[in-house]
């Protein structure tokens, strides 16, 4: 999942925050692995973390089967079944790891999600070597530290560590170690849902695609639960005129018809609208924020909401885009020639589509907005191809906040960060959250990982996540998955 901009939000709640909300997590002995661990189990984390790392999973020229291949080998060793441990995909490069954890049968399944692929990292961006598992100052160093194979090693040793004890879930728990959620030809889960849909078919998934402990400074600030996602669209915007002579310049120019159209779309703001998870944010958000800021979250929830207030948050980069669509130009290009008129200029337009919108409404909205017949708003497809039309499909409308997931969470947050807050939060970035839910299949994003504000290092260079982070997270995610289950 894509990074972001946490610092301000919680640079705006510490702000407001009197008294401190929350003390800091009471320090477990950090650093090494010796004194985190200690356990058998704790050591078999470590070793899948550091297997999962030093298999290169980015597109180019890495391979997710392997990364799928030596966990399947853990699990059969571990002694799950040969036909409950599948390894599935439709390339040779990006096969999928499916294992089943068989439960009493007292409901339907819950499918647990991870993907295998990591973002492309350069030795010569990064200061270590990113496919090598480097514990250093306290952190864990490496490419998928944090997005996510930190996250997908919790999950395996989880699971091998239940099946070890001999837990038997009052359901089935499936685990999907997927392709391609960072791009590539083969997304997983959803060639999964597309092929295999019996492999995966749950009541509910939750995915550990994003850290939930918000630190500043090493204070917990809140703990963010994903439970809707916007939807991800670019656009391509055209204009094309006759060219000729710079020293003879007349009234077409496209670069002069673009840029008129840019600044009424800088100008525009698109509707607002709350739907359920955002309500609950604002809402549990005031109790966290003070003053005006908690007074104008609350006053956009009422019906119909506060124009100041509403003006007031809108005016906030964080804030801004949890209430309304947004786009955004991101790429501009445009003439041949220092001394020629030019014959096209172009423009990328990124933007953030609310859930229950589609593409191609977005794609109207642009035409409308940029009011200008010579200018053409095409799609740019996830694979870049430019489309005349974009998609119709819209945003799945985010789940109901289930209580067999949040009453469990709720109490373990409580037990495990005294005073921390469980806020709900739609996503700005995309995930595979979005497949599942398009099947019907209401997915929760959260994992116990801390990580602070102003080092939030995924997509990026020397990505790491803390050691004393990564086996609270896992601790967090043992308990989690016995409580969910355990009924
Ligand atoms: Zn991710």
């Amino acid at each position: 999942m894509t990074a972001r901009p946490w610092a301000t939000i919680i640079a705006g709640l510490l702000l407001a925050l009197t008294p401190p909300a929350a003390p800091a997590a009471p320090a477990a002995a950090s650093g090494t692995i010796a004194s985190a661990a200690g356990t058998q189990p704790d050591a078999l984390l470590y070793a899948i973390f550091k297997q999962l790392v030093e298999i290169n999973t980015a597109d180019s020229v890495g391979n997710v089967t392997t990364a799928a291949e030596a966990m399947a080998q853990r699990f059969r060793e571990a002694g799950f079944a040969a036909a409950d441990v599948v390894v599935t995909g439709p390339d040779d490069r990006k096969k999928n790891l499916v294992v089943r954890l068989r439960g009493r049968g007292k409901h339907r399944p819950v499918l647990l999600m991870g993907h295998l692929d990591v973002v492309e990292a350069r030795r010569e961006d990064w200061s270590t070597d990113p496919f090598k598992l480097i514990e250093k100052d306290g952190y864990f160093y490496g490419r998928g530290t944090l997005d996510m194979k930190g996250p997908d090693a919790i999950m395996v040793a989880t699971l091998i560590e239940l099946k070890r004890e001999g837990f038997q879930p009052a359901r089935d728990v499936i685990l999907a170690l997927t392709a391609d959620e960072e791009g590539g030809c083969c997304n997983g889960v959803s060639w999964l849902l597309g092929n295999h849909r019996e492999l995966i078919d749950a009541q509910f998934a939750l995915s550990q695609d994003d850290y939930s402990v918000m630190l500043e400074q090493g204070r917990p600030m809140f703990f963010k639960l994903d439970a809707s996602e916007k939807v991800y669209a670019d656009y391509q915007l055209m204009v094309t005129s006759r060219g000729g002579h710079s020293s003879e310049p007349g009234p077409d120019n496209a670069i002069y018809t673009l840029t008129r159209g840019l600044n009424r779309l800088a100008a525009y703001e698109f509707p607002f609208e709350l739907n359920n998870v955002t309500r609950e944010y604002f809402q549990r958000m005031a109790g966290l924020v003070g003053s005006q800021r908690a007074a104008d979250m609350r006053a956009v929830v009422r019906s119909p909401p506060d124009p100041r207030a509403l003006a007031r948050l809108s005016a906030d980069v964080v804030e801004h885009p949890v209430m309304r669509t947004t786009c955004v130009a991101t790429r501009l290009e445009a003439g041949h020639a220092n001394n020629a008129l030019p014959q096209r200029a172009q423009a990328v337009v990124n933007c953030r589509i609310l859930p229950g919108h589609s593409p191609r409404e977005i794609q109207q909205a642009l035409t409308s907005v940029l009011a200008d017949a010579a200018i053409t708003v095409r799609y740019i497809s996830s694979g870049g191809q430019v489309l005349e039309q974009a998609p119709e499909q819209r945003g799945f409308a985010p789940p109901p906040l289930l209580p067999e997931v949040i009453a469990p969470l709720e109490q373990l947050v409580a037990e495990m960060w005294p005073n921390l807050q469980v806020i709900p939060y739609m996503s700005a970035g995309a995930s595979d959250a979005v497949y599942t839910s398009a099947a019907g299949i209401p997915t929760y994003t959260f994992a116990g990982l801390a990580v602070d504000a102003d080092d939030d290092r995924e997509h990026g260079r020397d990505e790491r996540l803390g050691v004393e982070s990564f086996y609270r997270g896992r601790e967090f995610f043992y308990r989690f998955l016995k409580s969910l289950t355990v009924h």
